[in-house]
């Protein structure tokens, strides 16, 4: 089926009490091994691609890869720009073919954030495009920015219905402690705002920073109301641990076939075992 807009997806997952993964692809093996382990779990998957993909391979490149790769699929899929900033390639992403957006204008002050996020709602909307917006601030790195987990800002919730009423957004997310990349200290998370931000809130909430969190700490999240998580950095991980480990223990092999699918089986089994943890297994 063609990539579906991801708000209902992310409504059912809502109300059935689970989470769907939004997973970063790099290249064509990622994307392969995301929409192969959404198959094999038959799960609803959100594929998303960082401004950093879009600055190596374009647009145009992404979705014609993301189309072969998951045109066919029997699992509803998405197509997700994650963290735009630069409006030329939402406007880009938009008309190109993906179903959902990021604005990420939470570096602007709250009104400067809402006029932008508008901005993007009303063409997206007009394509059938979904958005989603960030109020707070998640720390850590994203492509180049860099936010240091004590000068994160936690959304509150009546800011978040403020930002939702006002820009007519699709999906938020919540700045409640998690962040991207690695995790250096154990993050102070907090669930509690998440929980209310989910109960007071009219459309579903996102996590970013999904890498490294305990399992067990992702299971809470998913019962505080998280309907997306993003998981890009685990991708990496994972993908060039493969790599390394296959390569290590075949020093003289010169098979890059052999080692590509290493790795690819190593993220199947790493983002299936991610899926079910979610809960979104078995729901496509
Ligand atoms: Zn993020």
């Amino acid at each position: 089926m063609p990539f579906v807009n991801p708000l209902r997806m992310l409504q059912d997952a809502r109300s059935g009490g689970y989470c769907i993964g939004a997973f970063n692809l790099v290249d064509f093996l990622t994307l392969r091994a995301i929409v192969e382990a959404a198959e094999a779990q038959r799960s609803p998957v959100i594929l998303q691609t960082s401004s950093a993909s879009v600055k190596q391979l374009g647009i145009k490149a992404l979705v014609a890869m993301a189309r072969l790769a998951a045109g066919e699929s029997p699992v509803p899929v998405a197509l997700h720009l994650d963290h735009g900033t630069d409006r030329a390639v939402i406007r880009e992403a938009i008309q190109g073919g993906y179903t959902a957006v990021m604005i990420d204008g939470s570096k602007y002050p709250l009104e400067e954030n809402i006029a932008r996020t508008r901005d993007v709602v009303q063409e997206a909307h007009a394509h059938g495009v979904a958005v989603e917006g960030e109020v707070g601030i998640v720390a850590g790195v994203e492509d180049d920015i860099v936010v240091r987990q004590d000068a994160a800002i936690y959304t509150t919730p009546e800011e978040a219905l403020e930002f939702h009423r006002r820009t007519g957004v699709d999906f938020l997310a919540a700045a409640i402690g998690t962040a991207h990349g690695f995790y250096k200290v154990q993050p102070k998370l907090d669930i509690d705002t998440l929980r209310k931000l989910a109960a007071a809130n009219p459309c579903p909430m996102v996590v970013h920073g999904g890498t490294g969190l305990p399992l067990d700490v992702v299971r809470e999240l998913v019962r505080a109301g998280a309907a997306k998580m993003n998981v890009s950095t685990q991708i990496k991980q994972t993908y060039i641990d493969g790599l390394h480990g296959y390569i290590e223990a075949h020093r003289t092999e010169y098979n890059p076939i052999k080692l590509l699918d290493h790795a690819r089986r190593e993220l199947v089994a790493m983002i299936g075992e991610y899926m079910q943890v979610l809960g979104s297994a078995g729901k496509a």
